[in-house]
């Protein structure tokens, strides 16, 4: 069971970020509300997706909208994705990693496939920042972020802001 009400948009370097997450075995009210809950935080926060771990729940499952809006905002479960196209660069940043940013390589296209919150399997292809917002997400959930994927400069770059967040992560760890 999901407590919803403690779920929090989550930073580096916590745990349940760098962890694989867990399919979904069932689609209920909890997992309903907790879609509900990690649009609301995407839009909080400014963001055009959210997957599980950012809202501090290690399950498959995360939500996209191209504008940053709630309506447009779709849910996406125990999703496959499969990469096609050439390779484009692009920068990126991750509400998980606020104040970072560095270009990351992703396919052009992808496919996905996965479950609504009706349990209805759905399926869609994808291209430029949309393919990009589900390869991100889809990282997500492997526990992969976009500072694994920097350069060696640009993660030279991030240390001092990642150095801050770890500090930031010891002191509110337990509150
Ligand atoms: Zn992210």
């Amino acid at each position: 069971m999901i407590d919803v009400e403690k779920c929090k948009m989550t930073r580096w370097p916590s745990p349940v970020l760098l962890e694989k997450s867990k399919p979904i075995d069932k689609i209920d009210d909890s997992i309903r509300a907790l879609a509900e809950k990690m649009k609301d935080i995407m839009v909080e926060f400014k963001g055009v997706g959210l997957a599980g771990p950012q809202a501090g729940v290690g399950l498959r499952i995360f939500v996209a909208s191209e504008d940053g809006t709630k309506e447009n905002a779709k849910v996406y479960i125990n999703p496959e994705i499969v990469l096609s196209g050439s390779i484009v660069t692009n920068e990126e940043g991750c509400l998980s990693l606020p104040n970072i940013y560095g270009n990351i390589h992703r396919s052009s296209k992808c496919s996905i496939k996965a479950l609504d919150l009706e349990g209805k399997e759905i399926s869609e292809n994808a291209e430029g920042l949309r393919a990009r917002i589900f390869q991100h997400e889809c990282d997500h959930l492997d526990g992969t972020l976009i500072a694994d994927k920097f350069s060696t400069v640009a993660k030279i770059g991030a240390r001092r802001k990642l150095k801050q967040l770890r500090e930031n992560y010891e002191q509110h760890k337990d509150a």
